[in-house]
């Protein structure tokens, strides 16, 4: 049953994927119990934010995404500052997605110059690899958004 928080009632938040940034079509409320996961994440007022990340499961569109092919998501060091909140909820560091993301097959990421080759079959084995916006644009990814791909296919 939830509790519902004084100061912010039913504490609504979406839950968000770790891989796209997306949210998941699910909204949580979380309460008064959110309020002490908020105050966790840094915000005094125990309101919890928009987004929230709470588990590393892929959406829908990221699973589909993973049955087609491996995954390369862009992050930006700059802006790992910004996801320090979730790193104190979750308590190990969370990159998130800035930038591009794109999907190769796996015949193609086999071809990808990453070494040592246990890193690659490393990746390959997780379907996704979330990497520096410098070295996404040196691997040669496109800058464009998978959705941005398809609306000019
Ligand atoms: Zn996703």
């Amino acid at each position: 049953m939830l509790t519902l928080s004084k100061e912010h009632g039913v504490n609504p938040t979406i839950a968000t994927c770790w891989w796209c940034g997306e949210g998941k079509n699910e909204i949580i409320l979380t309460g008064a119990a959110g309020v002490k996961m908020a105050k966790q994440m840094g915000d005094p007022s125990g309101r919890m934010p928009m987004n929230t990340v709470f588990d590393m499961d892929p959406c829908d569109n990221c699973q589909g995404y993973q049955k087609l092919g491996i995954m390369f998501v862009a992050i930006e060091n700059e802006d790992v500052e910004k996801f320090a909140s979730a790193q104190k909820l979750h308590g190990h560091f969370i990159p998130r997605r800035t930038g591009p993301m794109c999907v190769i097959t796996e015949e193609a990421a086999q071809r990808l110059p990453i070494e040592p080759p246990e890193l690659l079959e490393g990746i390959i084995q997780k379907r996704c690899c979330m990497l520096p916006q410098e070295v996404y644009a040196a691997m040669g990814f496109p800058q464009e958004d998978i959705d941005d791909m398809e609306e000019q296919t």
